[in-house]
């Protein structure tokens, strides 16, 4: 991650497909930039009870598409486990983003880029869930295999 308020010499103009992201408040402000690696739902109960709320909606990125543009000094930074280095605003105390150093991505929560085309393609730790969302996607147990998990899919 690059915490960049100096000017940006990776800038290409015309064929960017950067979306603008922010906390609650607007304090930080940040993009992302280019296709996430990945895209969905997690159940799991560290991402309920870090987000209060039922489901986060997940995009992965590679660090090097996620820049800070303005009040990196307002990030606040947790790490219950050394999996996850969980990233808010210390102003309003949204959140913004989860560092996952053992993947090499950043997990950018989905309701803080409102205007970035979020598609999920499978849920996640569904054994985990506490609402069941019959859309048709695939349901993973726990994680998929290429994240460490098991690869088993479970039903809606
Ligand atoms: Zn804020
Ligand atoms: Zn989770």
């Amino acid at each position: 991650m690059e915490v960049a308020e100096k000017h940006d010499h990776h800038h290409h103009a015309g064929h960017s497909h950067t979306h603008a992201g922010s906390c609650f408040c607007g304090a930080v402000q940040f993009t992302v930039n280019g296709e996430p690696a990945a895209m969905g739902y997690c159940h799991c109960e560290s991402c309920r009870t870090w987000s209060a709320a039922p489901v986060n909606a997940f995009s992965l990125w590679k660090p090097e598409s996620v820049k800070i543009t303005r009040g990196g000094e307002h990030i606040g930074s947790y790490s219950k486990t050394p999996k996850s280095d969980r990233k808010w605003c210390k102003q309003c105390g949204g959140h913004i983003y989860t560092v996952h150093p053992h993947w090499g991505l950043i997990d950018v929560y989905a309701a803080a880029i409102p205007d970035f085309p979020h598609q999920a393609g499978v849920h996640v730790n569904y054994q985990e869930t506490k609402l069941r969302m019959k859309d048709g996607l695939p349901k993973m147990k726990d994680l998929p295999k290429e994240m460490g998990g098991s690869g088993v899919l479970i039903a809606e």
